[in-house]
């Protein structure tokens, strides 16, 4: 059994421990015995193909170990200790770290930045690439034995999984070959139709260009062979399935259109065999015009190092060229995996550049290949590299990544505003605990809300960590303010208007306010009211916006005498107004000497004509109740006359006699009842 992958592993690591894999491979198959996978093969099956894919990758034998251990803590008795016991550290640490990964988990209704989050807890779990690695092999091998999961549903959930969070990686680390087989094992289970369409087409063409391409690599190799350029390897290129169908859809072309070239890969000695091998092909074959790129002088902003060209090609048949060195070539193709490749003394270098914390996501950002929809996924991923995250969960097991140091308030925002807003306490792995405790990687956490909660408080802003959050209680509190200044200045309108006699704020019909917000050019009532909370405008402006003038203070006609405006001694600050309105004004306050004369004296000061006063002592005589019939201008005046009354010493309240008398009859009336 275990055969194929000895032999796998010698054609690159000839000097690798053949027994220590041997014995992890007896471990394993021991340590599942008498468990089987669904398709009915023993257990082992699986960790020992997991290992053979990794074998493709030239991976070092500390991987091969783990692979072929990987699933052994988390499904059988045997545990991580014993792991470590026998086959060392570091083999231990990669195990250790794929039975975390299996802890990731991912729903179908995920939404994109829970997605993302995901995929960066992935990466942020695994720590290292090699754990990586490993859960990538391991996954291609569940995809391939996909067929005996029945449920249709959960096929297609862990394809879904495997296309948005695994490939993306596998397209981070560089690891293509990998990341094509899995894509097309997506493709094939999410989209059957299409997959049967387009591989069939491939498989009918590839035949047809079997031939060609055959030629092809003769015709090159031997042309190379007589120039002198040392080749290491010549290959034909087939693009996946899945990126076939993707070509299709983004650019519109037909099949043919995309798929009737061939490509073939040189791989030469040194920098200066690329170029000797462009001459010898341009002489060769007639190149396409604009089609030479060079990415050797000139590498790709991800560090990609390639000739391509495209010329005309044996029977006409458009082929594509790709020349490059091996060491290009292994960055190019195995990506992250290419450290592992090959000479003991590469990886040692190698994990010595990895040790470092984080190192390896710097690589992989060297290496970073320009495909658009990842493009947001390596930004986020920058991030990461600075800050150190936490992951924490949901009741329901979605992941929130957050930086590290955030409580329970930055993860309360993080899952919703509102959630934050209402939040009251936290339940932190099942335990009652504060909105301010900081939260570590792997809690699971519950924040419990309540519609009565007060809103988030002053000092939330001392702990929390996340800009989010911040903003948000931030918002909240310049709210609150507002909203505090908004019911005073409600609070002050009210007891104008109720002093004024115009009712309730309350009672304002829409109209009246519509009418008063066109004036004051204010889009909205509330905003007036914190105009006028705030002291930007004063009371005494907006309330005759509100009424009517004459219907609040009757009707207005010339004076009742006009002469009474004209007294010198008295003097008045205007002349004969013109018209007035006649205003009945009652007044009730402490009784003492001098009351209805320091009154009087208010309103004469403000050249307000009083046409008849009438006092009526109250109760045991110690208050009074004293009615004022006065001639005023306008509304402005009405106000600085109320006003003005309010201020004398001992007046208590100041109230507009609803209907005041209008006419001459009814005030000589008035007189009469004196
Ligand atoms: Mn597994």
């Amino acid at each position: 059994m275990i055969e194929a992958l000895i032999k796998a592993t010698k054609t690159y690591l000839p000097n690798f421990d053949e027994k220590r894999v041997k014995d992890a491979f007896e471990f394993a198959k021991d340590a599942h015995d008498g468990q089987f996978r669904k398709n009915g093969d023993p257990y082992i099956s699986h960790p020992l193909a997991t290992a053979e894919i990794l074998t493709s990758l030239h991976v070092d034998e500390d991987i091969l170990v783990a692979a072929l251990l990987h699933d052994v803590p988390e499904d059988t008795t045997r545990t991580l200790a014993e792991i470590e016991s026998k086959f060392g550290k570091q083999v231990a640490f990669l195990v250790e770290g794929i039975t975390k990964l299996s802890k990731v988990h991912y729903r179908n209704d995920m939404e994109e930045r829970q997605i993302e989050s995901l995929k960066k807890m992935f990466i942020h779990s695994a720590k290292d690439p090699r754990i990586i690695l490993i859960k990538l092999a391991d996954r291609l091998h569940n995809m391939r034995t996909m067929n005996a999961i029945a449920k249709p549903e959960k096929r297609e959930r862990i394809a879904r999984e495997t296309l948005e969070i695994l490939v993306p990686i596998a397209n981070l680390l560089g690891t293509w070959e990998l990341k094509n087989q899995l894509e097309d094992y997506c493709f094939k289970i999410l989209h059957p139709e299409e997959f049967d369409e387009i591989s069939t087409l491939v498989h009918r063409t590839e035949i047809k260009k079997k031939n060609i391409l055959k030629k092809t690599l003769n015709k090159v190799t031997s042309l190379l062979e007589t120039s002198g350029v040392k080749v290491s390897a010549t290959e034909g290129r087939q693009k996946n399935v899945y990126s076939i169908y993707k070509k299709m859809l983004r650019t519109g072309k037909s099949f043919h259109e995309i798929h009737d070239l061939i490509g073939v890969r040189i791989i030469v000695e040194d920098v200066g065999s690329c170029y000797q091998t462009l001459g010898i092909l341009h002489q060769a074959f007639t190149p396409k015009i604009g089609r030479l790129k060079d990415y050797i002088a000139i590498p790709k902003n991800n560090g990609y190092q390639s000739i391509h060209t495209t010329v005309f090609g044996l029977a006409g048949v458009i082929t594509e060229f790709q020349v490059r060195t091996l060491d290009m070539h292994l960055e190019n193709e195995y990506g992250i995996a290419a450290h592992y490749f090959y000479s003991e003394k590469k990886q040692k270098i190698m994990q010595k550049k990895f040790a470092k914390k984080y190192a390896w996501v710097q690589e992989i950002l060297e290496m970073q290949r320009d495909i658009p929809n990842n493009k947001k996924f390596l930004e986020h991923l920058k991030l990461d590299v600075f800050e150190d995250r936490i992951f924490v969960f949901t009741p329901k097991g979605d992941v929130i990544d957050l930086p590290a140091g955030s409580n329970c308030i930055d993860f309360a925002y993080q899952i919703h505003s509102d959630v934050g807003m209402l939040a009251t306490e936290a339940n932190i792995n099942g335990k009652r605990s504060l909105l301010s405790t900081k939260l570590k990687s792997g809690d699971t956490v519950l924040i419990v809300t309540s519609e009565e909660s007060d809103g988030p408080q002053i000092d939330w802003l001392d702990g929390v960590h996340t800009t989010l959050a911040r903003t948000r209680i931030k918002e909240f509190l310049r709210e609150k303010d507002r909203t505090c200044v908004i019911s005073q200045a409600e609070e002050i309108l009210n007891q104008k208007l109720k002093v004024l006699g115009l009712g309730d704020i309350f009672e304002l019909k829409k109209e009246q306010k519509i009418h008063a917000l066109e004036k004051m050019k204010i889009d909205a009532w509330e905003d007036l009211l914190y105009d006028v909370g705030s002291g930007t405008t004063q009371s005494s402006e907006i309330i005759p916006l509100l009424f009517d003038q004459n219907e609040v203070l009757g009707a207005a006609k010339k004076p009742f005498y006009e002469d009474a405006y004209s007294n010198r001694n008295h003097q008045p600050l205007r002349g004969n107004p013109g018209i007035v309105h006649t205003v009945s004004i009652i007044v009730e306050g402490n009784n003492r000497i001098g009351f209805l004369r320091d009154l009087c004296n208010e309103i004469a000061n403000l050249g307000v004509n009083v046409l008849g006063v009438e006092s009526v002592p109250q109760g045991k005589c110690d208050s009074a109740r004293i009615e004022f019939l006065v001639e005023i201008v306008d509304f402005k005046q009405y106000e600085v006359v109320v006003e003005a009354i309010r201020h004398v010493e001992g007046v208590f309240n100041v109230l507009k006699l609803q209907t005041p008398p209008l006419n001459p009859e009814e005030i000589i009336g008035f007189h009469k009842k004196l």
